[in-house]
């Protein structure tokens, strides 16, 4: 018998795993499916390496051990939390805005039982999906009305198909922006059915602009947040104000796709060039639309507000039904904002809002106790420092809002900064942070207190872990 042989005559056969020891233990624990399924994989792959000329390590015990490794992989949710230590608050690739435990504790409450999400438990008859919000965003903003749709993207589609399909919408150059990759404005005025008319150029736009494209075709006039981009230099745009005053002299309603949508004057705490939804709402802008999981710090969602006979017009609009929130978002977001009413516990309570405004000096305090977590681990193999550190609040998803920071600096010594920055991301929780030349970066500002003696733990594993494991 040739060596290959050999070998594979010893490689166990499916029934053997499962009568050990330890896949007796596997049976009691994971669905026999994902059990048999592991084996079948490690086993052939085993088999691929004897035929491919190698000499695998066929004991059972180690068998054993990339088996069970198999099935905790195939048994886990694909969809799982990270430690974010990017310093990004606002991370749309990381599920944007954590919601706060109220609202958590709201969508459990409604998920686990029936509730009145269309039902007037007044009058004992149907009711509407929409109403439980509408009270909370006329309190808050001191708009006519509101209504909430999926997400914002859905906000103004659905909007400017209410209002504008087959009919103009000025913008001006400058606020003709890309979103993340796929909310693009052309495209998605394209989508509703309204027509684009450009106005200015990207860097200057002026009131006459504006007013030169008016024509009796003139549906709408749109104001968009520039996001994640600035036009810096010789530049110049329109104020809200003007854009109302010159649209009343049309009688033409002014919409604005604010972006993040913040409800707290930000000011006030040193961050500048954000108005607050209320702001906008005051200066007479007819419609107004935002994210519910941007600067808010709530789920997914599209809030529209606005005067109340555009919002029963939007209310009436067939696009509507697919666009609709669940009763999981209509309990997170009301959660959400009823923090609100009391501005010193939202900013305590909301994370986004929390991560946003915290002093730096207690970012500095969790640096140092992450740093003093990896120092009581004595011959780790790295230069460890903190460093202050600008970080940009909102990634891609913001308005680039550039806020102090405090980052644990490490640079590892005989681990590449690329191999150790791969080990945490691959770690259990993965942990993501970003590189900076030779050393990695991890921003305190977005990790969570309770986090801190596993992303310690994390980051030893990974620093002390043999070469090429
Ligand atoms: C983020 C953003 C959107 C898209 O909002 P989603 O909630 O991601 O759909 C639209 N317009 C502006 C100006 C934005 O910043």
């Amino acid at each position: 018998m040739d060596i290959k042989q050999q070998l594979l005559s010893r490689l166990p056969s499916v029934d053997e795993c499962l009568k050990s020891p330890y896949g007796q233990g596997w049976a009691g624990s994971y669905p026999r499916r994902i059990v048999l399924r592991s084996i079948r994989e490690v086993i052939e792959e085993k088999r691929r390496e004897i035929l491919s000329g190698n000499d695998p390590d066929l004991s059972i015990d180690v068998l054993a051990m990339e088996i069970e490794e198999r099935i905790r992989r195939h048994s886990s949710f694909r969809l799982q939390p990270v430690i974010n230590a990017t310093g990004v608050i606002v991370h749309t690739n990381l599920g944007r805005s954590i919601l706060s435990e109220r609202a958590i504790e709201n969508i459990v409450d409604v998920a686990r039982s029936y509730s009145n999400l269309e039902y007037n438990i007044e009058q004992g008859k149907r009711g509407e999906r929409y109403s439980h919000l509408r009270e909370i965003l006329v309190e808050l903003t001191g708009a006519e009305d509101g209504i909430v749709v999926n997400n914002n993207a859905s906000a103004v589609l659905l909007c400017l198909n209410t209002f504008a399909k087959d009919r103009e919408v000025i913008v001006s150059r400058g606020e003709l922006v890309e979103i993340g990759g796929s909310f693009r404005i052309p495209e998605v005025m394209r989508s509703s059915g309204a027509i684009l008319r450009e106005v200015g150029t990207t860097n200057k736009t002026h009131l006459r602009d504006y007013r030169d494209a008016f024509c009796g075709d003139t549906a709408l006039l749109l104001k968009v947040h520039q996001s994640n981009y600035r036009v810096v230099g010789f530049t110049e745009e329109v104020s809200i104000d003007e854009l109302v005053r010159l649209a009343g002299e049309f009688k033409v309603p002014v919409m604005a796709d604010l972006g993040s949508g913040c409800m707290i004057d930000l000011k006030r705490y040193g961050i500048y060039g954000e108005p607050t939804v209320q702001e906008v709402i005051k200066a007479g802008v007819d419609i107004v639309c935002f994210s519910g999981d941007k600067l808010l710090g709530g789920p997914q969602a599209g809030i529209i507000l606005g005067r109340g006979w555009m919002i029963q017009k939007i209310r009436k609009n067939p696009l509507l039904r697919a666009l609709r929130v669940d009763k999981m978002t209509i309990a997170a977001l009301e959660a959400t904002f009823m923090q609100y009413l009391d501005e010193e516990g939202a900013i305590k309570e909301i994370p986004t809002m929390r991560m946003l405004l915290q002093p730096v000096g207690y970012i500095r305090r969790r640096a140092r106790r992450l740093y003093s977590l990896l120092k009581r681990h004595e011959g780790l193999k790295a230069d460890i420092q903190i460093i202050q550190e600008t970080s940009r609040a909102g990634g891609g998803a913001l308005p680039e809002i550039e806020v102090p920071t405090f980052a644990v600096s490490i640079k590892p010594q005989g681990l590449t900064v690329n191999a150790l920055e791969k080990r945490l991301r691959h770690g259990r929780p993965p942990v993501i942070t970003r590189i900076r030349g030779d050393r990695l970066l991890l921003d305190m500002r977005t990790v969570n207190n309770n986090e801190l003696k596993i992303l310690g733990e994390c980051i030893v594993s990974a620093l002390t872990r043999q070469q090429g494991a």
